[in-house]
């Protein structure tokens, strides 16, 4: 993908609608944070590389990292969705879901983008050997904001008018 936070919009759109079985503060967090290993070479090597984190074995294990700090601060970060008006779910289960997928999801988009489809490990067999057109792949990611944002703004709705 040429931009990290265009990974934001899958995420947004599962966080949200499977809100009693992913954590949306996870997800979102680990369809981003695994391009770390891009802001990393980029400042030692100067290149953009994908390494461990973009295969499918770098990608679990960083999910499985992120997880750990987001059920830790909890209590903390379910204020935030006290704030922006959306359900705590913080369960451990839910939480590993979300930055599981988070990180699988980002993993793949960025292999079809690139045509290395899913790798498993470095220089090791794609799970998934197709490329797709990188419009596409951008107008997934768009359609997650659109979708995210319309199942947010119908909840924020149906949730005021649960109160009236
Ligand atoms: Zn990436």
């Amino acid at each position: 993908m040429p931009s990290t936070l265009l990974h934001l919009g899958p995420g947004l759109a599962i966080g949200l609608f499977f809100k009693k079985k992913v954590n949306l503060v996870a997800i979102l967090l680990s369809s981003i944070l695994i391009d770390i290993e891009l802001a990393h070479s980029l400042l030692i090597t100067g290149e953009m590389i994908h390494g461990a984190l973009h295969t499918l074995i770098g990608a679990t294990a960083l999910g499985l990292i992120i997880a750990i700090p987001v059920y830790i601060f909890r209590d903390h970060l379910g204020g935030i969705n006290d704030l922006v008006g959306l359900d705590r779910d913080y369960s451990l289960k839910a939480i590993v879901t979300g930055s599981l997928l988070g990180a699988w999801i980002h993993v793949l988009l960025d292999g079809l983008f690139y045509e290395r489809g899913l790798p498993i490990w470095i220089n090791m067999g794609s799970i998934v050997p197709w490329t797709v057109n990188p419009s596409i792949l951008n107008g997934i990611c768009i359609l997650g904001f659109i979708a995210g944002g319309y199942i947010y703004f119908k909840r924020i709705q149906s949730g005021k008018e649960d109160r009236e």
